[in-house]
């Protein structure tokens, strides 16, 4: 399922301009543009309104595609449905309040008109289930509702505007394995610098689409400018996309793949157990440390270990935030541990 389109509608020509273009790409499902804009700060572009549902039915007739549009209260669900939109997303500032949400899903239920819960900004998974759950509560059907993964707004720096958490993605996956799940590269990005690996990284993951903004002119674009490309350029990043096979048959491959497997089973079951045998030399430090009365936390100790840990990236062929990460577990494990037999 390829969703594309501006971001937001801004003008008649504009909207017709770059819907007609991305369907003559054919390889667009559905057309997408927001009219009503959710801004993080106020006095940015808020949207054009009814008068771009106007213009979105408008290019639905002349390309003969379905439209889409955000929608974040009752009333846009009622002029969404006036105007006969296929399809409604829900954006990531209005799935975090189940109060919008409830309402938008009463004003939606009996429609038939299908919905795409964007995951919150924060990374609740608990939050999103919630929004869809209400969804569901209505009676809008499972194969009628849809996810997208827009990445999670982050404090500290990230190459991406919205860290992807993968991981979170995938449990939201499991708890509802019978809904489409989109990725929205362009959200997550922020730049078109890396629409390309997140749009193939969706791809290798199994996502079953994916949303995309597309401007004709996306230097003047009224928001989310660095990160809409014109449709040639859409085009390009649809077709450079490899959906690979979820399998193949080759008896040769399974051999091939079965033999890697259990290499790497058994090398996680050293890992985990040396892991174990970490934690217990902890606790027996814990245990010198309670003796002499003396803190758990040797602020020197710990730089050393990291210092040392993270010298040999280059070596290990493992790069320093990965290793930083792997070390901030196991140095909290092992803190718990200690504190459990000091304390
Ligand atoms: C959008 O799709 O234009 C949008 C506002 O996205 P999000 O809700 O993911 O920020
Ligand atoms: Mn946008």
């Amino acid at each position: 399922m390829i969703i594309a389109g501006p971001c937001s509608a801004e003008t008649r020509e504009q909207t017709l301009e770059t819907c007609v273009r991305l369907a003559e790409t054919g390889v667009v499902d559905m057309l997408r543009a927001g009219v009503w804009k959710p801004r993080t700060s106020p006095g940015t572009f808020e949207g054009v309104g009814l008068k771009g549902l106007a213009w979105m039915a408008e290019a639905k007739r002349l390309t003969g595609l379905p439209i889409g549009v955000e929608v974040a209260s009752k009333s846009h669900v009622e002029a969404a449905l006036e105007f006969e939109v296929d399809c409604v997303w829900i954006g990531a500032r209005t799935t975090v309040s189940p109060f919008a949400v409830q309402e938008i899903a009463e004003a939606l239920a009996g429609s038939g008109v299908s919905v795409l819960v964007k995951n919150p900004m924060n990374p609740d998974i608990d939050l999103w289930a919630g929004a869809v759950k209400r969804f569901m509560a209505v009676g809008i059907p499972a194969e009628d509702i849809g996810l997208i993964h827009r990445g999670f707004s982050y404090f500290g720096q990230s190459k991406y505007r919205n860290a992807p958490m993968w991981p979170l993605a995938f449990e939201m996956r499991s708890r509802f394995p019978e809904m489409m799940m989109i990725c929205d590269p362009s959200h997550m990005a922020g730049s078109t610098e890396w629409l390309h690996e997140l749009s193939q990284a969706a791809a290798d993951l199994r996502y079953d689409g994916l949303i995309v903004e597309s401007h004709c002119n996306p230097a003047e674009a009224l928001s989310d400018a660095g990160q809409q490309v014109v449709p040639g350029e859409f085009e390009r990043l649809i077709r450079g996309v490899n959906w690979r096979r979820e399998a193949v048959d080759d008896p040769e491959f399974q051999r091939a793949l079965s033999r890697y497997r259990d290499e790497i089973d058994q090398i996680d079951a050293e890992l985990f157990s040396l892991l174990g045998r970490r934690m217990r030399v902890s606790e027996s430090i814990g245990r010198v440390k309670k003796e002499n009365d003396v803190a758990i936390l040797q602020s020197n100790r710990w730089g050393s270990i990291k210092e040392r840990v993270l010298g040999q990236s280059e070596r290990l062929g493992l790069s320093r935030e990965f290793l930083a990460e792997i070390l901030e577990a196991i140095h909290v494990e092992s803190i718990n541990r200690q504190n459990s037999v000091m304390n």
